[in-house]
């Protein structure tokens, strides 16, 4: 029997080819015709290649051929302008070694994981489907379209449709809380000058939009993907409006209007919610699980999902095949999806939260990136704490800022 996937986005994807890989056959439906757009910043970090790689190396090799920027590291801007670049490695040789990350349109990423589904002969695409009703029967789930037509009935249902998800809402009890979403905006340009030559992805810090950033991603034809998002009880608190602070800024922030100057906007300002990883709540039920955007699997600090909702889609796929195993999809034994995606993402979160926290009081921020900028071994530390977990806890211990004030060892 199929398992029935509903949202075909990185999540939704990854979970079907996921699957496929395992020999168990799946219906994937989505509302949309790829290839299609999805209002993101596009940038895809370590995590998507390192799961790619996992599930196919050959898969790498065709994701060579899709357009895409090559990052090799952030540049933060803080409230007082000091510029900290950070590295994703120590020494990198751009011309020797593959880039740790990329920014690809998600209308061409999302389009490449649907190839990738086409290719496999276990996976059902239905494209332009727009799924109504997920009614529970005895035996799992019945799907219905928008009219009452019955598209599929499963044992095992992983609901991937996104951030505005009905299930999560309705049938999962997913809450959302304004200090657990963000709320984003972003548009695509050309022309904009003044990039890293490594193609560095750019976050802004800017005092007057802090605890949020304003950001500008290097595309691969000289494009950029530029945006503005914060946490949405602060959009709430300051009254904002994202797309006219994004429009300030870019037409009259002195360090930013410059870089515009010959810039052309191409299409709109598009905005969409994040629903953020800071909450623990339940992601799966019996016969059910919830991936990526639907189990609120954004990192609340840097704003990234597709990498969470994939790996989040793999662990789907692999407790798809222990409950088909054992022929056991009660709510007890889903709790392994929880608790497994918890062992994956859970620290990284709660790291993020406690630092988006920190971030948000702008005098702190300052501190902080006058200590770090310029100071060229901290730099390399902040490196390594990219790759390593335990690293980045250190930035939430008092004591570590403290002994870097006088001096002193790490
Ligand atoms: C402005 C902004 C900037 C962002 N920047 C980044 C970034 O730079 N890097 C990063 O990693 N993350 C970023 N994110 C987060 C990222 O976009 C999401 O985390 C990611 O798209 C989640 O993937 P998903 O598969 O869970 O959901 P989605 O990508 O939203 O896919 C859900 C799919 O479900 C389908 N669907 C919905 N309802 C139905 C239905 N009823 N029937 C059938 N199909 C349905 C939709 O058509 C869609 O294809 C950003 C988000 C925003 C809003």
């Amino acid at each position: 029997m199929e398992i029935c996937i509903v949202g075909a986005g990185p999540g939704g994807a990854a979970a079907a080819l996921k699957l496929s890989y395992l020999g168990i056959p799946s219906v994937l439906i989505d509302k949309q015709v790829f290839p299609r757009d999805k209002v993101c910043g596009d940038a895809l970090s370590g995590k998507v290649i390192t799961l790619l790689n996992r599930l196919d190396p050959a898969i790498m090799q065709r994701f060579a051929q899709i357009p895409r920027q090559p990052v090799w590291g952030i540049r933060f801007i803080a409230p007082n302008r000091k510029v900290i670049d950070l590295p994703f490695k120590v020494n990198y040789d751009p011309a020797a070694e593959p880039a740790p990350g990329f920014v690809a349109r998600r209308m061409d990423f999302d389009n490449f994981l649907i190839s990738e589904v086409r290719r496999r002969d276990n996976i059902r695409l239905m494209e332009g489907v727009e799924v109504g009703e997920m009614q529970r029967i005895e035996e799992g789930y019945r799907i219905k379209d928008k009219n009452g037509a019955t598209l599929a009935e499963t044992p095992l249902l992983i609901v991937a449709n996104g951030a505005h998800s009905q299930f999560a809402r309705k049938q999962a009890g997913m809450k959302k809380e304004l200090k657990h979403y963000a709320a984003a905006v972003r548009a695509y340009y050309e022309n904009v000058s003044g990039f890293h030559p490594d193609g560095f992805i750019e976050l802004h810090f800017l005092e007057d939009i802090i605890p949020g950033y304003f950001w500008i991603f290097p595309l691969p034809d000289g494009g950029a993907n530029v945006g503005l998002g914060m946490r949405a009880d602060f959009v709430k608190k300051k009254g904002l409006s994202l797309r006219k602070k994004m429009e300030e800024i870019i037409h009259s922030h002195p360090a930013i209007k410059g870089r515009f100057a010959r810039a052309r906007r191409c299409g709109e300002i598009e905005g969409y919610g994040l629903p953020l990883g800071s909450s623990h709540q339940r992601i799966s039920g019996e016969h059910y699980m919830l991936v990526g955007d639907a189990g609120h699997l954004i990192d609340p600090l840097s704003g990234e999902g597709i990498g969470n909702a994939m790996y989040s889609g793999f662990i789907a796929a692999d407790q798809a095949a222990a409950c088909l195993s054992a022929n056991d999809f009660s709510a007890e034994t889903m709790l392994a999806y929880d608790k497994r995606v918890d062992r994956v993402l859970g620290s990284e979160f709660r790291i993020s939260y406690r630092l988006q926290k920190m971030l948000s009081h702008k005098r702190l921020a300052i501190w902080m990136a006058n200590l770090i900028h310029k100071n060229r071994p901290l730099i390399e530390f902040m490196t390594e704490m990219y790759n390593d977990l335990s690293a980045r806890k250190k930035l939430l211990n008092p004591l570590f800022w403290i002994k870097l004030l006088g001096g002193g060892k790490r």
